[in-house]
């Protein structure tokens, strides 16, 4: 494939590039999706047409931005990447939509940001690959219609509630990622151990993928913490022991719940009653933001059912109560 191009300021950080899979087939686990994406792109490339516009949706860290540059590899197509709140106007979308080559992928990471005239000004790019452009101003202004090469849109967001029907419908494939099983997560913890030249137990990396929040990212940063405390603390294997001792440290629980995540059922159940307490109310007596709870905490408490969602805003379970308690009781 050629070199990709990487435009805009918030390309993916570092620490994450280097364990992220460059194909689709060095990807593990969400089995069904990617033989979905297989579909499409095979018939894109029988056809010689632009793959179809693919939205992904799903918690932060689980493997919506690694897809969306996996498959143009794959493709051998070019690449560029901008997001939801880099784009403030109409204008700011512009040079990735006539910059891009035919069949070439655009990813726009948290597309749920878009300002309402971004958006607009999407549809006809998405449909027609047609956009208008305004020359001049004042009275001399004119409006030209460009003709754009027949790009692939990949939009990403954790919020696809948040995305407008006529921006969602838009998209011929959408994908929901969820979080991942141990097995897959212990799977990912073994090749990230030899791509990061380490030695690990199996039994350690059961541990630290029963402790990762079903999450890729959560893993790979428990690594990371695990390499660094046995390069520090012992000879630089990771044994089960070890694994334990470092997590301890960071003070992640038997769940893989970390402090924030603690403070956060604590807090409904110290300052609310256990709830049902809003969102809002709960970031303001944590001085946390609601959005980062509501993307980054909430999904996974969720998932595991220390967490409920009425009507009335969040509730904590009994598990959660019990939780907690064994927590501060050790
Ligand atoms: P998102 O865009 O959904 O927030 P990313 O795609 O950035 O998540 O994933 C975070 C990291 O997790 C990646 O850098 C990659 O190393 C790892 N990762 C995600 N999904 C997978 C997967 N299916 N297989 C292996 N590693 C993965």
């Amino acid at each position: 494939g050629r070199e990709a191009i990487l435009q805009g300021e918030d390309s993916p950080n570092e620490e994450d590039k280097s364990l992220r899979p460059q194909s689709i087939s060095e990807m593990v686990g969400q089995l069904e999706v990617r033989e979905r994406l297989k579909v499409v792109v095979d018939a894109a490339v029988k056809r010689d047409e632009p793959l179809g516009h693919i939205l992904f949706d799903g918690p932060p860290g689980l493997g919506k931005t690694t897809f969306a540059t996996c498959i143009p590899k794959d493709l051998g197509v070019n690449f560029q990447l901008t997001s939801g709140p880099a784009l403030q106007a109409p204008k700011d979308l512009i040079p990735y939509l006539t910059n891009a080559d035919e069949k070439s992928i655009l990813f726009i990471d948290e597309i749920h940001r878009l300002p309402k005239s971004v958006e607009e000004y999407l549809y006809t790019a998405m449909e027609d690959f047609r956009i208008d452009i305004v020359l001049g101003e004042g009275t001399n202004a004119r409006t030209i219609n460009l003709q754009v090469k027949p790009f692939t849109l990949i939009g990403a967001t954790t919020r696809s509630g948040m995305l407008t029907a006529p921006l969602r419908d838009r998209f011929p494939l959408r994908e929901h990622l969820d979080f991942y099983t141990h097995e897959e997560l212990a799977e990912i913890i073994r090749r990230n151990s030899r791509k990061l030249d380490v030695t690990i137990e199996d039994d350690a990396s059961l541990e630290i993928s029963e402790r990762s929040r079903g999450t890729p990212r959560v893993a790979n940063n428990r690594l990371r913490w695990i390499r660094d405390y046995v390069t520090s603390k012992a000879d630089g294997h990771i044994s089960l022991q070890l694994a334990r001792d470092a997590m301890a440290m960071q003070e992640i629980d038997a769940l893989g719940l970390d402090n924030q995540d603690r403070k956060y059922l604590t807090t409904i159940i110290r300052v609310f009653g256990g709830g049902p307490a809003g969102v809002e109310a709960i970031a303001h007596t944590m001085n946390a933001a609601p959005e980062t709870l509501a993307d980054e905490v909430e999904p996974f408490l969720l998932r595991t059912e220390l967490l409920v969602r009425t009507p009335r805003g969040r509730m904590v379970t009994t598990k959660a109560v019990e939780h907690i308690q064994t927590h501060i009781g050790r």
